[in-house]
């Protein structure tokens, strides 16, 4: 699934198809992909982007004419640039048609992924409730301490968890956790500031790291050029067998998902 270094990595690559360029229709091939606030009483398109945002897992494109759109990859959407565009896909749910002859199409194998047209001023009705950016300044071990006071759940929940953080998902949060060597069942307010620290320059760390590679390629996340991230090449516990200095790494299920660790640099 798409975390924050991978749609970081599409949304530069839309915003670089889209430079100069208009987007003159948006195509739906699949019921439920494409939603439209019911605010929206005019044609949006064509129309020009004029700002790209990413927030959480979130990509906010603004367009010229006080119109947004919000794409959500979810679990295998992904977003591929043609310059000369192919005939609709099986798996293609929406196409992007712009002025040149060329397309950003929405290919999205599981379908859970969303594209949202709507009017720009009522952008916080269509976005969750979302915690702070890990590349933000507002990511600081205080914030982090605060969120987790009281909570019982493991820490590999909570760091999960959109309304803490926005972005993180499995994958870095075991890259994370094996950095700052916390075990990922540790209760949340059993973490100390000392962690809380550790825990913040990691996420900063291996997130940064991942952006410099185009992110990380494990299934179906591709680059608007089709090509793979290059990050899979550098995990230490996730999916792995061995750490890198040579331990077994286990493998438990929290909260429906697969949790990789190494219990001897794990404390
Ligand atoms: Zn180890």
């Amino acid at each position: 699934m798409p975390e924050l270094p991978e749609v970081h990595t599409v949304l530069e690559g839309l915003q670089s198809a889209l430079e100069g360029r208009q987007i003159s229709a948006l195509h739906s091939y699949y019921p439920g992909t494409v939603s439209y606030d019911p605010a929206l009483d005019y044609e949006p398109f064509p129309a020009r982007v004029i700002a790209g945002i990413r927030r959480g897992k979130y990509m906010i494109l603004n367009l010229d004419n006080a119109t947004s759109l919000i794409i959500h990859l979810r679990m295998t959407g992904k977003l591929i640039y043609e310059a000369q565009p192919n005939e609709v896909h099986k798996h293609e749910r929406a196409r992007f048609e712009l002025d040149n002859g060329a397309a950003i199409r929405f290919f999205d194998l599981r379908t859970f992924g969303k594209i949202i047209l709507l009017k720009s001023e009522n952008l916080q009705n269509y976005l969750p409730k979302l915690g702070a950016e890990p590349l933000s300044p507002d990511f600081t071990a205080q914030y982090l301490l605060q969120k987790l006071k009281g909570r019982k759940a493991p820490i590999k929940n909570l760091l999960l968890d959109q309304s803490i953080v926005a972005g993180l998902g499995n994958i870095y949060v075991c890259e994370l956790l094996y950095r700052a060597r916390i075990r990922p069942e540790t209760a949340g307010d059993k973490i100390t500031l000392q962690q809380a620290k550790e825990m913040v320059k990691h996420t900063v760390d291996v997130l940064n790291e991942a952006i410099l590679v185009g992110g990380t390629s494990v299934s179906d996340y591709r680059r608007i050029d089709d090509k793979t991230g290059e990050f899979q090449h550098f995990l230490r516990v996730y999916h792995k067998e061995i750490c890198p200095l040579g331990h077994e790494v286990k493998r438990i299920r929290q909260g429906g998902r697969s949790s990789f660790f190494c219990p001897l640099c794990q404390k």
